[in-house]
């Protein structure tokens, strides 16, 4: 695996073969972006494409993420896909709000996202209208290309975000627009 992590300014005395100066934030974040623990939402066919994008071929544990979680405390990734109902928008939020910080979601597919042909008064028009989101991935079915993309674009948020981020005013004012805590 490529180590993508940018040493500091090596301080006085620690310098040379066998020292590594970085910063407790990046080093979290690297841990935290190469083992993310997914929790699949799936109600519809995206969930086929992201059964795909688990198996052999694509091969999600080669990002470190082989290790779904069914339940909500021990996952950081909520991965939603697939058509979804008014009636299980609750649901999901129960979902959401039982995660542990930190934590990300990514919305897959067109149903998700935005409703997608089910443009009808049974079907949430987008699951941003009840949770927040971080990465949306397009289409109908999205690749099990570009789920990893997705997952690669989550990756980047979690190593990059400060471990201050989760207790800023700017993402509690985010929370607050979803009456979330
Ligand atoms: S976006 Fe397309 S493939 Fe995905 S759940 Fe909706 S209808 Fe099915």
């Amino acid at each position: 695996m490529a180590v993508n992590i940018h040493p500091d300014n090596q301080p006085e005395g620690y310098q040379g073969s066998g020292f590594f100066a970085t910063t407790f934030d990046k080093a979290v974040g690297l841990a935290r972006a190469n083992s993310l623990w997914p929790l699949p939402f799936a109600t519809s066919c995206c969930g086929i494409e992201f059964m795909a994008t688990m198996a052999s071929h694509y091969d999600l544990a080669r990002f470190g993420s082989e290790r779904l979680s069914f339940s909500p405390r021990q996952a950081d990734l909520l991965m939603v896909m697939g058509t979804i109902a008014k009636k299980m928008g609750p649901i999901l939020r129960q979902v959401y709000e039982q995660m542990a910080e930190p934590k990300w979601v990514l919305c897959m597919g067109a149903c998700a996202s935005s409703g997608g042909i089910f443009d009808t008064y049974s079907v949430l028009q987008g699951i941003d209208r009840i949770i927040p989101v971080d990465v949306y991935i397009p289409g109908c079915p999205p690749r099990p290309e570009q789920v990893l993309d997705g997952i690669l674009k989550i990756q980047e948020l979690a190593k990059n975000e400060g471990r201050a981020r989760r207790t800023s005013p700017e993402y509690k004012a985010l929370l607050a627009q979803y009456g979330l805590e």
